[in-house]
C-alpha cells in the first residue's frame, strides 16, 4: 500500500526564521498539498544553549503570514503530539540504548580536557581533520577500550558520559537524493558522532531520525547544509531497523547572496539593503548585549503572495514562462523535479518586481483603502470615489503600498517649487501666454473628465498657432512642480477645472516668462 506523504518543517528555535529556512517549509508544505499528504512543524529545540525566547512565536507568525498552513504542529496538535523535542526527551534513550545493545554505539566518558588533548595531538602529527573515529577511538576512554566491569562501574558511580555512534571504518554509505541523484561517501570521513549528551538530551542528529521515524514521515526537504549529515542519518536508520521505511531525501539548494559571493546568511541581516528576514525581528547584539531591529518583508511593504511567489522561484521553476503564481496555481505545478541542484542567487529586483505585479493586480478599491488610512495619518480624509481614481492612476508607479500615497502628494500640496531644466527650455512668453488662456477658459467648462480637458487644451494651443508638444512639459511642471509623473489629463482632471487654473495662474506669477 502507499504510504501517505507526511513531510515536515523541522526547525531550531535559535533565532529568527531567515528566507532560506521559509523557501525550506514553502516547499515541504507545496509538495504536501500537491501529494494530498500532511504537512507537520516540530520544534527541535535539543540544544537548550542556542536557545533564544520568542523565536518559536516568531516562526508561527511567519508562516501564518506567508499563508503556509501546518497540519501537525505544538500549536495545532496531532497524532503524534507532543511536537516540540524539548517535551520528548524521555523518548530518546531507549533507541540509544538499543543501538548500545546491538553494538551500533558506545559509551565514551572522556572529559573536554582528554578531548582537547586528543585533537592537540593529532594536530601535530599534521591529521587533517583531527576526529574521534574509528581510528581514534581505540585510544581514548570508552566501552569500546575499557573492561566491562570498569564500564559498570563508571555508570554506577554516576560518572559523565555521552553516546557515540559507532561508525565503520571502510564501509560506502549512498541514498538517492530526490534532488542530487546518488551520493556515496566513505564512511572513513564520518566521525563517531555523539547520540546523547552528558545532560540526558539526545543531540540533533538521533532526535531527528527517532521523530522522523516515529512521525512516519516519506519526504525529508531541507537545505543543502544538511546533505553532509545524511550518511550518518542513512546509518542511523540502518542500525535501529528501519531502513526500509527510511524518508526520501531532497536537499535544496543554497540561496547565495546578490552578488554570487556566498551564502545569504542571518548576519547579512541588512546589511545588503533588503530584509532577510520574513517579519521584522527584535533580537540583541551577540557581543553587546544592545537591542536590535532586523527589518522584515512584511514591515516593509511586502505583500505575502508577493513574497511567497518569489520565494518559490528561488530554486525551483515551472518549465514554462509564466512568472505569477497565487499558492493553488504553485501547489499545482510544483514538483521536486524541478528544483535545481545549482545555487540560487537572491535578486532584490525580482522581489520588487513581484511586489509591484501584486499590488498592482490589487482592485482600485483595496488600493484606495490603503491610500485612505494612509492620508488619514496626514490628517487628510478623501472622499472613496477619489481615493480610488488617484489610486488607479499612481499605482503604476508604486512598488509598495505606502508609495501610493508619496505619489498622491501631489493632490494635496501645491508645487512650492519648479522642476528648473524644464523650465529653462520650455517656459517662455509664448507657452505662459497659452497656458494663461487655457486657465481662464477651464473653469467655465463643464466637463473635467481628462478627455474633455484634453480637447480644451487642443483648441486653445490651436487658436495660439502653438503645437501640444511645445507645452504639455511646461504645463506639467506648472500644475504638479515635477518633470515626470502620472498621465496629466487625469491628474487635471481629478484636481479638478478650479483648481488646475489657479496652480497655472501661481506657476505664472511666480516664473518669469
Ligand atoms: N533542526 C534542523 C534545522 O534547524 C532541521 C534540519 C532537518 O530538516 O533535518 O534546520
Amino acid at each position: 500500500m502507499e504510504r501517505e506523504v507526511r513531510v515536515r518543517f523541522a526547525p531550531s528555535p535559535t533565532g529568527p526564521l531567515h528566507i532560506g529556512g521559509v523557501r525550506t517549509a514553502l516547499y515541504n508544505y507545496l509538495l504536501a498539498r500537491k501529494l494530498g499528504g500532511k504537512m507537520l512543524l516540530r520544534i527541535e529545540d535539543t540544544d537548550q544553549n542556542r536557545f533564544v525566547p520568542g523565536a518559536e512565536d516568531y516562526i508561527r507568525q511567519s508562516l501564518e503570514w506567508c499563508g503556509i498552513e501546518l497540519d501537525e504542529s505544538p500549536w495545532n496538535g496531532g497524532p503524534h503530539a507532543p511536537y516540540r523535542q524539548s517535551e520528548r526527551k524521555p523518548m530518546y534513550m531507549q533507541y540509544a540504548q538499543q543501538l548500545i545493545d546491538s553494538g551500533y554505539a558506545y559509551y565514551a566518558f572522556d572529559t573536554p580536557e582528554e578531548l582537547d588533548a586528543m585533537r592537540a595531538r593529532l594536530t601535530a602529527a599534521k591529521v587533517p581533520n583531527p576526529q574521534y573515529n574509528s581510528i581514534t577511538r581505540a585510544q581514548m576512554r570508552n566501552s569500546l577500550t575499557l573492561p566491562a566491569e570498569e564500564v559498570k562501574q563508571l555508570l554506577e558511580s554516576g560518572e559523565q558520559y555521552v553516546i557515540r555512534l559507532k561508525v565503520p571504518r571502510k564501509e560506502e554509505v549512498r541514498f538517492n537524493d530526490l534532488i542530487r541523484g546518488w551520493v556515496v561517501v566513505h564512511s572513513s570521513s564520518i566521525d563517531d558522532k555523539v547520540l546523547m549528551k552528558s545532560d540526558g538530551m539526545p543531540t540533533y542528529h538521533l532526535a531527528n531520525i527517532v521523530d522522523d521515524h516515529l512521525m512516519e514521515i516519506t519526504h525529508v526537504i531541507r537545505g543543502e547544509e544538511w546533505l553532509p549529515s545524511a550518511p550518518l542519518h542513512v546509518l542511523l536508520y540502518r542500525y535501529l531497523g528501519w531502513e526500509s521505511t527510511m524518508p526520501q531525501f531532497a536537499h535544496l539548494p543554497l540561496l547565495l547572496k546578490p552578488d554570487g559571493t556566498g551564502k545569504l546568511s542571518k548576519r547579512d541581516g541588512d546589511r545588503l539593503g533588503f530584509p532577510v528576514f520574513p517579519l521584522e525581528w527584535h533580537g540583541k547584539d551577540a557581543e553587546t548585549g544592545e537591542p536590535t531591529v532586523s527589518s522584515g518583508y512584511r514591515e516593509s511593504g511586502y505583500l505575502p503572495d508577493a513574497f511567497i511567489n518569489f520565494l518559490a522561484f528561488l530554486g525551483w521553476n515551472p518549465g514554462s514562462q509564466q512568472e505569477l503564481f497565487t499558492m493553488p496555481e504553485l501547489i499545482e505545478a510544483f514538483s521536486i523535479e524541478r528544483v535545481s541542484k545549482s545555487p540560487a542567487r537572491f535578486d532584490q529586483n525580482k522581489v520588487r518586481w513581484y511586489n509591484e505585479q501584486y499590488l498592482r493586480a490589487k482592485p482600485d478599491s483595496e488600493l484606495a483603502q490603503y491610500l485612505s488610512e494612509a492620508l488619514q495619518t496626514q490628517g487628510l480624509e478623501v472622499p472613496a470615489d477619489k481615493a480610488e481614481q488617484i489610486a488607479a492612476l499612481v499605482k503604476e508607479r508604486a512598488t509598495f503600498p505606502a508609495d501610493l500615497a508619496k505619489e498622491a502628494q501631489l493632490f494635496f500640496v501645491r508645487p512650492t517649487s519648479y522642476d528648473e531644466q524644464v523650465i529653462s527650455k520650455k517656459w517662455n512668453a509664448q507657452v505662459a501666454g497659452a497656458l494663461a488662456e487655457f486657465a481662464r477658459e477651464l473653469p467655465a467648462a463643464t466637463d473635467a473628465s481628462p478627455d474633455a480637458i484634453k480637447a480644451l487644451l487642443t483648441q486653445v494651443l490651436e487658436r495660439q498657432g502653438i503645437k501640444i508638444g511645445q507645452v504639455l512639459q511646461a504645463l506639467r511642471v506648472a500644475v504638479t512642480g515635477a518633470a515626470a509623473g502620472p498621465d496629466l489629463m487625469h491628474i487635471m482632471s481629478i484636481l479638478g477645472a478650479q483648481e488646475t487654473a489657479e496652480r497655472i495662474d501661481a506657476a505664472i506669477q511666480q516664473l518669469p516668462a
